[in-house]
């Protein structure tokens, strides 16, 4: 029934994506943290990995590249996507999250568009991967005072003839600042509660729209956070995702921000881990290599369980992101297990990193180590995509409704 072998494909895939992240990807992430900026010519460069680490976010039939796994499908007839997309993503995000977060390609903006989008859409909005150079989509939710309370946003639309007029300010987006679109969510009226959000999807160069400050971070600071304003912003009709038929019955717009998450956060739980993994390959080399000749300390056994308790941490919250990740390419619902795995692979995370530089003592403090680093990139996992507080509602409120299905 239950099978842990990665297939030949995914070995190879994974194999080959590690290889590149320890030779191509790593080597660039001290300097790329230090200058918060990842080089353009270094990402077009990797154009061409980018099929085998964003899988599924442009769809095959706009001219998606399958996430490396071609037409792959499981035993059962099932996509892959998600899976590969996992393995990938974790190889990645040992290498350098940052690199892994600035790669060309939809982003979170990608999941709307295509559950929401009207085919034209997706054609015009996925086209855009399709021509040469550094494209990106991004996906705008949060505002000042609505980060958790996603039903809180206050960005409003009104239609106004053949266009809507959108104001607010949106804050932390991924990429937002270079994105060729972003998905912004607003709402007709805060009263109208989760009825009246509405998905639209803002170009650059859209007149009444702009970045605002860079956000300058703790920890994945080769990665671009913008805030992005938008002041009397005109967006035309055909911009409304889905069109306006599509929110007639009620909650569509609040489902459209809602169902991005069923599959990001597995894949942001396993970035989490694939940093985590790093800092604990890092930690146990470095007691291999100051403590392996003197075992009997009482010190080299105190630090050998820490790092048993860290791997078994790390194999049981790659688990439960595989199994949601399973899920979704299954086409299960998995709001429940997706966000199990977010709170647990984020909260196993941020304890292995901490570990990694106890371990290592002061030395784990020195920039030039990588633990430091880590340390600093591990903490918004718990907060991105949902803090852990949320994902435990999300998962109270599914336990105690929903009949059991594990
Ligand atoms: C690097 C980075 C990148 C990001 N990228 C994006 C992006 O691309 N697009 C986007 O839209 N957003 C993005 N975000 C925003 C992110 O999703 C929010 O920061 C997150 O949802 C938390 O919202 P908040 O920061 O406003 O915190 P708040 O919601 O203010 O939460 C503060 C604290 O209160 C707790 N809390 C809140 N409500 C409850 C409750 N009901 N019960 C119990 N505890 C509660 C929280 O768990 C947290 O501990 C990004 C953030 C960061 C840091």
């Amino acid at each position: 029934m239950i099978d842990f072998e990665l297939t030949p494909q995914q070995a190879r895939v994974k194999e080959m994506i590690h290889q590149f992240a320890r030779h191509v990807v790593r080597p660039i992430s001290l300097q790329a943290d230090r200058e918060h900026r990842i080089p353009d010519e270094f990402l077009l460069k990797l154009s061409n990995m980018r099929a085998m680490m964003s899988a599924g976010e442009v769809p095959d039939e706009y001219g998606g590249e399958g996430g490396g796994a071609g037409e792959a499908k499981d035993n059962k007839g099932s996509s892959q996507k998600n899976r590969f997309a996992l393995i990938g993503g974790e190889e990645m995000a040992w290498g350098d999250i940052s690199v892994l977060m600035s790669l060309p390609g939809p982003g979170l903006g990608g999941p709307p568009v295509q559950f929401t989008g009207t085919a034209e859409q997706k054609e015009r909005f996925f086209g855009v991967f399709k021509q040469p150079g550094l494209h990106w989509g991004a996906y705008g939710l949060t505002e000042p005072g609505a980060g958790s309370d996603v039903a809180g946003i206050r960005t409003s639309c009104k239609k106004d003839g053949k266009h809507w007029i959108l104001n607010g300010r949106k804050c932390f987006i991924t990429n937002g600042g270079r994105a060729d679109w972003v998905v912004i969510f607003a709402t007709m009226d805060p009263a109208m509660g989760r009825a009246g959000h509405r998905a639209f999807v803002v170009e650059r160069g859209t007149p009444g729209f702009s970045c605002g400050k860079i956000e300058d971070k703790m920890g994945i600071r080769a990665s671009e956070t913008a805030e992005l304003v938008l002041e009397d912003c005109r967006v035309p009709e055909e911009n409304l995702l889905g069109g306006e038929a599509h929110y007639e019955r009620g909650k569509e717009g609040f489902m459209a921000a809602m169902k991005t998450f069923d599959s990001s956060r597995p894949m942001v739980g396993v970035l989490g881990l694939g940093i985590a993994r790093a800092a604990y390959e890092y930690a146990r080399d470095f007691v291999k290599e100051n403590y392996m000749l003197a075992r009997a300390l009482p010190r080299y056994t105190q630090l050998a369980q820490t790092l048993a308790g860290d791997k078994r941490l790390l194999d049981a919250a790659r688990l439960m992101c595989w199994r949601a990740a399973w899920m979704a390419d299954e086409g299960l619902p998995n709001a429940k297990e997706a966000s199990m795995a977010k709170a647990y692979a984020a909260r196993a995370a941020m304890k292995i990193c901490s570990d990694a530089v106890q371990i290592m003592g002061a030395h784990g403090l020195e920039q030039h180590q990588f633990v430091e680093k880590w340390y600093r990139d591990i903490k918004v996992f718990d907060i991105f995509e949902g803090t852990g507080q949320i994902q435990r509602i999300v998962i109270s409120k599914r336990i105690l409704r929903d009949p059991p299905n594990f």
